[in-house]
C-alpha cells in the first residue's frame, strides 16, 4: 500500500508506511529477519534479496518509513549518523568543496577536518543565517552544502529553503542534518533540499538504547548513488537495530509532542529565573529567528540552551546537583540530559573557534525528555539554587 501524504497523517504513516502484515503468518509487526543470505530457486532468480549488506526486509521496512516521513521516495539506514555522513561525502571527489555552516556537529566537523581534507575535498565553515553568505562562499568547484538547523548548541536557525535555491542556481546539492527536529517538526525535502541525514541514534529511536543513521533523498541519481556507496562502503544499520528503530517510530509523533510540551515549560521557567542569563528556544518569542522558526518548522522541539550568570563554576555546580536530569552527551532519548558543550560535546573544536561561535564556560544545553513537567521544573529550580 501507498501511505501517501496526501491521504494519511504522520502518525498513520509512522505506524504503517513500509509495512505490511505478514502474508505466511499474518504477524502485523516486520519481523526481524536475521539472515545473512537468501536462497536462488534458479542462478540470478530471486525474491529480491540476495545479501543483507546490500538489502534485508526488516531494514528495507525501516528505510521506506523514515522516507515516507521524510516527504522522499529513497532511504538508506547506517549504522551511525557519522557512517551515514561519511558515505553522502563519498559521492565527492578529489578536488570538490563543500559549503558548511558554522555551528555544526563537532563529529561531523572532525569527520571532515580529521578524515576527508586528507582526501582532497576542502571544506569551508560560514555563518549561513543570511543567505547571501552561501552566495559570496561558494567557489566554481562547490558541490555540496551542508546545513543544520537548528544548530547545536546554539540552536541557531538557516533558513533552509532559501539556501537550497541559492545552492541550485548553480547547481550544488543541499544535505540538511534534521536530527535535532525529527520529521515531525521539519522537512527540508519539502523545503528543497536534496538530502536529510538523521542520526537516528537521537529522536527517531529515542530510546538512547541504539547508534543509529539514516540519509534520504527523492532524486533518483542521488538514490543511485547512495545506494552503490552503502552497499560498497557496507556501513549499514544491523537488521536488530533497524527493527528496534522501526519499533521506536510508531511513538514518534507522540514523544515529539511530550518532549516539546515539557521544553516549553523548561524554557520559560529558565527565562524568569534570576541566575540565567540568556535562554535559547526557538519557541520562545525573544529567540532572535523566531519568525523563521515559526514558518519553517511546525513545532519547535525538545532541545534548549541557555547561560548561567557565574560561568564555569555556577554551570559545575549545577551539573553536579541534578537529579532527574543525567549529566550525559547525546540527546532526543525519552530520558531528560544535561550537558557543559566547551567540556563536553564541542571538547574537539578549538578554544578560538569554540568561543567565537558564542560556546563559553557557562553555557549548558539540555535535552528535555518526556518524564513528568513538575518533576523537570523542581530538579532544576534545586540544581540553580545550588549554583
Ligand atoms: C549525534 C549527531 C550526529 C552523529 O551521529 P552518531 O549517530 O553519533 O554517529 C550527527 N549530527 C547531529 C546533529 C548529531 O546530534
Amino acid at each position: 500500500m501507498n501511505w501517501s501524504d496526501e491521504e494519511f497523517g504522520f502518525e498513520t504513516r509512522a505506524i504503517h508506511a513500509g509495512q505490511e502484515t505478514d502474508p505466511g503468518t499474518g504477524a502485523i509487526i516486520t519481523p526481524l529477519y536475521l539472515t545473512s543470505t537468501y536462497a536462488h530457486s534458479s542462478p540470478g532468480v530471486h525474491k529480491g534479496f540476495e545479501y543483507s549488506r546490500s538489502h534485508n526486509p526488516t531494514r528495507k521496512a525501516y528505510e521506506a518509513c523514515v522516507a515516507n516521513l521524510e516527504g522522499a521516495r529513497f532511504g538508506f539506514a547506517f549504522a551511525s549518523g557519522c557512517i551515514g555522513a561519511t558515505t553522502a561525502v563519498a559521492m565527492l571527489e578529489q578536488g570538490d568543496h563543500v559549503v558548511c555552516c558554522d555551528d555544526m556537529y563537532g563529529g561531523t566537523y572532525r569527520l571532515f577536518e580529521q578524515v576527508f581534507r586528507k582526501q582532497g575535498i576542502d571544506f569551508c565553515y560560514v555563518d549561513l543565517t543570511g543567505a547571501n553568505m552561501l552566495e559570496a562562499a561558494m567557489k566554481p568547484n562547490t558541490r555540496m552544502v551542508w546545513l543544520e538547523s537548528p544548530t547545536n548548541p546554539l540552536m541557531k536557525l538557516l533558513d533552509i529553503a532559501a539556501l537550497a535555491s541559492v545552492a541550485h542556481d548553480r547547481g550544488v546539492m543541499v544535505m540538511v542534518d534534521n536530527t535535532f527536529m525529527s520529521p515531525f517538526y521539519q522537512r527540508p525535502i519539502e523545503l528543497g533540499a536534496d538530502m536529510v541525514l538523521h542520526s537516528t541514534t537521537k529522536y527517531i529511536n529515542g530510546h538512547s538504547d541504539l547508534i543509529g543513521g539514516l540519509v534520504v533523498t527523492d532524486d533518483e541519481e542521488i538514490a543511485n548513488q547512495l545506494g552503490f556507496l552503502s552497499n560498497t562502503m557496507g556501513g549499514i544499520q544491523s537488521t536488530f537495530d533497524a527493527f528496534l528503530c522501526l519499533r521506536s517510530l510508531k511513538t514518534l509523533a507522540i514523544r515529539m509532542r511530550a518532549h516539546e510540551r515539557n521544553a516549553f515549560s523548561v524554557a520559560r521557567f529558565l527565562e524568569g529565573h534570576d541566575k540565567v542569563a540568556n535562554v535559547l528556544y526557538p519557541g520562545l518569542e525573544s529567540h532572535p529567528q523566531y519568525a523563521l522558526a515559526k514558518a519553517q518548522m511546525s513545532g519547535f522541539g525538545g532541545m534548549i540552551a541557555f547561560t548561567i550568570k557565574g560561568g564555569l563554576p555556577a554551570a559545575r555546580r549545577m551539573l553536579e546537583t541534578v537529579n532527574v536530569f543525567t549529566l550525559a552527551e547525546s540527546l532526543g532519548g525519552v530520558e531528560s540530559l544535561i550537558e557543559h558543550p566547551a567540556i563536553m560535546t564541542h571538547s574537539s573544536l578549538p578554544e578560538e573557534k569554540r568561543l567565537s561561535l558564542g560556546i563559553d564556560d557557562g553555557l549548558i544545553r539540555l535535552s528535555v525528555g518526556i518524564e513528568s513537567e513538575a518533576d523537570l521544573l523542581r530538579d532544576l529550580d534545586q540544581a540553580l539554587a545550588a549554583a
